[in-house]
């Protein structure tokens, strides 16, 4: 029985968390067949531009806007393994340690690229997939890239859940301006960005 409960990953770079973030992990930590969440910080990755904070303003931030959120822990295995973050990598290493059964959640904005991603067919091979919807990204595209990846095998869930239309970059760009609001995020995480001098100088 227990085997069919199921372990959500929901991996980021965080830079930083955000009430977008937040409400993903309150709807997926909802869904009954979920036991936990583990909110797993990647390192830095190659594709993002703009300034990125260290991995422990990351992590300490996570920490702030996420924990006490029910089913939810910060793992920071992702961040344990050597070189560069890669998915296939961590989802191989989870299943060492014997995590059964991972859901991989991701928003819609990444789930159009899942192609891209470094070995995305063997991703799809260790997990499965539920796909939050974001502003943006139109229910056509994300059906005809859920019907591709079907066709290798792919267990892909289409949430129907909008998340609060908001993204880190964003929220880097208003604290560079001045004028980020408490509205974006968390206020502890926004008391820890001006405390530390973060993202000026993007
Ligand atoms: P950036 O603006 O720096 O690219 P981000 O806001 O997309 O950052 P990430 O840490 O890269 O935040 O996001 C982690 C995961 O959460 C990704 O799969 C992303 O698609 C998803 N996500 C983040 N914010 C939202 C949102 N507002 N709606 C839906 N999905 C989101």
């Amino acid at each position: 029985m227990s085997d069919l409960k199921k372990i959500a990953i929901f991996g980021g770079t965080f830079n930083p968390p955000h009430i977008g973030h937040s409400f993903m992990l309150k709807a997926i930590a909802n869904l009954p067949e979920i036991e936990t969440v583990l909110v797993m910080p990647a390192k830095a990755p190659p594709h993002k531009s703009g300034e990125i904070a260290s991995t422990e303003d990351r992590v300490n931030m996570c920490r702030l806007a996420f924990e006490g959120l029910p089913k939810t822990e910060i793992s920071l295995d992702e961040l344990s393994l050597e070189g560069k973050s890669y998915t296939v990598k961590t989802l191989e290493y989870l299943r060492e340690k014997g995590i059964k059964n991972p859901v991989l959640v991701i928003g819609a904005d990444s789930f159009i690229n899942f192609h891209k991603w470094y070995m995305f067919e063997e991703i799809l091979s260790l997990c499965e997939l539920y796909v939050f919807m974001r502003g943006g990204v139109s229910k056509d595209a994300l059906l005809s890239a859920k019907e591709n990846l079907e066709k290798i095998g792919a267990k892909i869930t289409l949430l129907d859940i909008l998340p609060p239309e908001i993204s880190s970059t964003e929220i880097r760009k208003s604290i560079k301006n001045g004028d980020c609001s408490g509205r974006l995020l968390d206020r502890n995480v926004l008391e820890y960005i001006k405390s530390h001098s973060l993202y000026k100088d993007e």
